[in-house]
This record gives C-alpha cells, structure tokens and sequence, in this order.
C-alpha cells in the first residue's frame, strides 16, 4: 500500500496578539496510507482538528512540509492545488451549518461541481443523482432546503457534497456526534460501505475512542498538540502503551459499566496550548510521571508494532527493550 498523504514534522502556530503565538500542532509526522481508515483522537484541544485542517490546506503549516502523493504540496502549481482540491474532501460535525440554507439540496450538492467547472449542467445533475442515491436520500427530497431535512438526513446531503467529485481521501471531523446514538451507526455504516464503492482513504477524527476503535484500521492519539501514540485499532484498543491513551480507554470502559479494574482518573484539564509543560506535555496529570518527565520531551518509539511517546514506555508495557527512536521518513507512524 503506498503512502497518499505524508506529514513530516509538521507544526501549525498562530498568533496571539502583537508578540505571542500558539502552537495548535507541534512537530507531527504521520503516514496516511491508501485505503486505510486512520483514526485520529483527543480531547478538545489537542489539536487534531487543526491537523486535519492542515491535511486539507484550509491551514498553512508554520513548518515542516506535507506530500500528496509524493509531491510537495507547498510547491504545488496553482492548477495541481485546483485538482487537488477535488481529491481531498471533509465531512463537518455541524449538519446544520454546513450546509447554506438558501439553497437546496441538490444544488447545495451540485457547487463543488460548479465550482470546479466539470462537464456541462446534464452531466453535473446526473452526478449528483447519483450521489444523493449513493448516501440513501430519495428523490422526493432532493428540492429540500436544509430546515426541511432531519439531522441524519442533513448529514447525507453533506457526504454527497463530499462524494460528488469523487476524492481519494475523506476527512470526517467529528461527523457523527451531533448525532443520536442510533443515527451514529447508521451514518458510520453508510460511510462504510461507502469507503468500499469509493475506493476511499478516510481520516476519521473523534473525542469517542469507541467510536475510532470501531470504524479506523490504525489510530493516531494525539495530546496537546503532539502525537503520543499510533497503532492498529485493534493493538491499541487491546493494549495501549501510553499512559494517556490508557486513560482514555479506561474512560471509555468505564462508561459503559464493562471494565473489571479501576478507572483511571486523570488530574486536572488539559493545560493551556498557551503554555504547555516544559518535557512530556503530560506529565502534570500522568500517575506514572517520575522527575525526568518534568525535563526531557518524549521522542515517538517503535514498540509493540506501533509507536509510543513516552519515556517509560519499556518499563510500563514492554519488557523487549528494543525500541528504537522513530526518526524521518519510512518510521512507523
Ligand atoms: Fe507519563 Fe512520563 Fe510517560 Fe509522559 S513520559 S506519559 S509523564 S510516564
């Protein structure tokens, strides 16, 4: 499987008044493979919707460089930018305001089309009956406007709009939780089958690691800003080697009334991106923190076919010590 979408050291600041910025993503490199589905998770504020902005070109990257299929994006012609722009799409977690309320929705559907000036008004009315067939809306309700349509219905429209130019890689930013708990199976079931007839990649980014353990093929878990651990989905659910993700899935566990040992509870809030913590960014809410985690930044390591960033990783989860420091292209990320 070869790599669409290659992030390498990528960090994303913005400025904060005359003097100040902020770092929402800090150093990130992160492989998105053809095909797979790649979940990315955190709490709010950990930077993963920023990422995934980056991904799209919707943010600059302050540094670091991000390839498309093996080209650089950064020195992309104006015209590969345009096409580009056809092959990434994204799915927003508002339904609602996403979607303009003036229009209806089959033209709400047939915009990228416009936009982008492929074929002439019959063959962009048959792409978008098709689209629209695709993700499940009748014919009767494709003259609707938006107030007119229910939450998941809205939510369809908005994967048509997505699917229409028929893009290699779809990026689904919290796509499901504004959503009841029934109308999420039905719309990550959609995006399922979907992903299959499309030949699609997916970026999947959630808060709810239930919800990325059950739709990704790898996760990436990011904290702060940073990335703190990737590994299949299913490794990772199984046996995760960050103290963070750990937390998380012990949340999660905990919630659902099925976990037989103790919640982890973490300390205090995710602390201000303003100002984060000098060595592991999570060390001021780690319980397995010692003295060096206060100083030194964890470095992502290869460990249990995936990749850790924490500094006692072999003492907590693995006992091989054979980790190697994940540096440059062709790591594990
Ligand atoms: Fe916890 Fe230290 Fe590992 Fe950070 S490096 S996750 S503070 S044990």
């Amino acid at each position: 499987m070869s790599v669409l979408l290659r992030l390498d050291d990528v960090s994303v600041r913005f400025r904060v008044g005359r003097r100040s910025s902020v770092s929402a993503v800090d150093g990130v490199s992160l492989d998105v493979v053809e095909g797979e589905t790649l979940g990315l998770i955190g709490e709010s504020g950990s930077g993963k919707s920023t990422l995934a902005r980056a991904m799209l070109g919707l943010v600059p990257a302050s540094t670091g460089s991000i390839s498309w299929d093996g080209e650089s994006v950064a020195t992309m012609s104006r015209q590969r930018r345009r096409e580009l722009s056809a092959q990434v799409q994204m799915v927003f977690q508002d339904p609602h305001s996403a979607l303009d309320p003036r229009r209806r929705v089959h033209q709400s559907v047939r915009e990228p089309l416009d936009v982008l000036g492929r074929g002439d008004r019959r063959g962009r009315d048959d792409l978008v009956r098709k689209a629209l067939a695709d993700v499940g809306l009748p014919p009767h309700l494709h003259d609707r406007y938006p107030h007119q349509l229910s939450g998941g219905q809205k939510q369809r429209v908005n994967i048509a709009r997505a699917l229409v130019t028929r893009p290699r890689l779809l990026v689904c930013d919290e796509s499901v939780a504004a959503l009841d708990v029934a109308l999420q199976a039905e719309i990550i079931n959609l995006l399922a089958d979907l992903k299959d007839e499309y030949r699609l990649t997916v970026v999947f980014i959630s808060h709810d690691l239930g919800v990325v353990g059950h739709v990704a093929d790898r996760v990436a878990v990011m904290y702060l800003g940073t990335l703190v651990e990737t590994a299949t989905a299913g490794r990772l659910l199984a046996a995760p080697r960050h103290p963070y993700t750990e937390a998380l899935l012990s949340a999660r566990l905990d919630v659902r009334g099925t976990r037989g040992t103790e919640r982890i509870i973490l300390r205090g809030d995710v602390p201000s991106p303003l100002a984060p913590p000098a060595g592991c960014r999570f060390h001021p809410r780690c319980g397995h923190a010692v003295a060096a985690c206060a100083t030194t930044e964890p470095e992502l390591v290869v460990v249990g076919g995936g990749a850790s960033a924490c500094l006692r990783v072999a003492d907590l989860y693995d006992r091989s010590r054979e980790d190697q420091p994940v540096s440059g292209i062709g790591g594990v990320r």
